[in-house]
């Protein structure tokens, strides 16, 4: 058999890499708001206001009141591996922030029409950045960051394809938010969708917010966790059995203020709850394990929605033990914690 033709060995232009890396970031337009809210609440936001239009298809735009971009680095925000999160491996290893890879802002860019509006504190006004001209031009805009993504894959036709309706992506995008709003209490989120405004939850307690987000019933017929073990937190609201599920749509796990979907996490927790649930009924639970980061890699998926726990059993253990235990003590729901 005769040997293919070879083809010599290129580096492959940026646009390219950046397009095969949004290919792992970028899924739909929630993982878009899921980047952008990210670096929001990284920017130390207290208010953000995401803007869809068609289901986000057609446009996204998240505006926050954090600390912005000087005009100089506005550039590099779209470069490619720039960051401002870290600096070193050493500084990897014990990462606080949403962000560290440099990536999403260039992935997104090389798949939609993105732009960006930000000032700082000491600028005089804002300043406009067009991704795909690197354009400067000057804004106006209070301190903090817009950012605009329109026509999501639009140059990647074979991606568009796999978009679904308006509705079902306008649902994703809202369960992104949904997402951060659980965990950040402290900072107000509003939606809007097609000029008209759909979500709002304002800066309010943990219960607030959780009844805020995912219904009275769900703070009524849960339980507070709040356990400590060893070098970890494991600190949320756990549903009562009879307060369970057809769906498992209210299921939320934290580590360290991320989202995840961890298979251990998710385990230890139908473990704890498998003496108490028959059939197929889903607890409902919002869990925050909170765990010292160099114990923890947040760099095993680009997504970073899977992590890995250096002492697995332990923390499998410890979640595990707090459901069983709380689940145990007899009663009802505990009432709503006052709060100051
Ligand atoms: P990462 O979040 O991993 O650093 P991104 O591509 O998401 O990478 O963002 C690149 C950089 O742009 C960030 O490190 C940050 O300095 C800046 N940036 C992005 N979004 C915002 C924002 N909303 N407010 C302030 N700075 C931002
Ligand atoms: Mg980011």
């Amino acid at each position: 058999a005769s040997l293919p033709a070879r083809r010599a060995i290129r580096e492959l232009p940026d646009e390219l890499v950046s397009q095969i890396a949004a290919g792992e970031v970028v899924e739909r337009p929630a993982s878009v708001v899921r980047e952008l809210v990210d670096n929001a609440l990284d920017a130390g936001a207290r208010q953000i206001t995401v803007r869809l239009t068609a289901g986000g298809v057609r446009a996204i735009v998240v505006e926050d009141d954090g600390g912005g971009i000087p005009v100089e680095e506005l550039p590099l925000a779209l470069k490619r591996h720039a960051t401002s999160k870290i600096r070193s491996l050493e500084e990897l290893e014990g990462v606080q922030t949403m962000g560290f890879r440099g990536e999403a802002l260039a992935a997104i860019a090389s798949v939609s029409d993105m732009s960006i509006v930000s000032r700082t504190a000491d600028a005089a006004h804002g300043q406009r950045i067009d991704a795909r001209s690197g354009e400067l031009s000057p804004a106006a805009r209070s301190v903090g960051t817009s950012i605009e993504v329109r026509e999501l894959f639009f140059s990647t036709p074979a991606r568009r394809k796999f978009l679904k309706s308006d509705a079902t992506e306008l649902a994703h995008a809202v369960e992104a938010v949904k997402r951060h709003a659980l965990v950040r209490p402290d900072v107000g989120f509003a939606v809007w969708h097609d000029g008209k405004l759909i979500q709002q939850w304002r800066q309010a307690s943990h219960d607030t917010r959780m009844s805020d987000v995912l219904g009275a019933d769900f703070v009524a017929n849960s339980r507070l966790v709040d356990t400590m073990a060893g070098p970890m937190r494991v600190l949320g609201r756990i549903g009562l059995p009879e307060a369970a599920r057809a769906r498992s749509d209210h299921q939320f796990a934290y580590v360290n203020g991320r989202f995840v979907k961890d298979k251990l996490v998710a385990h230890a927790l139908r473990t704890a709850y498998e003496d108490v649930l028959h059939g197929q009924r889903q607890p409902a639970y919002v869990m925050f394990i909170d765990i010292d980061p160099t114990r923890v890699d947040v760099n095993v998926h680009p997504t970073k929605i899977e992590v890995r726990f250096r002492e697995s059993g332990e923390v499998y253990g410890a979640v595990r033990r707090a459901v069983e235990q709380t689940l145990a003590v007899p009663g009802g729901a505990q009432p709503i914690r006052p709060t100051g």
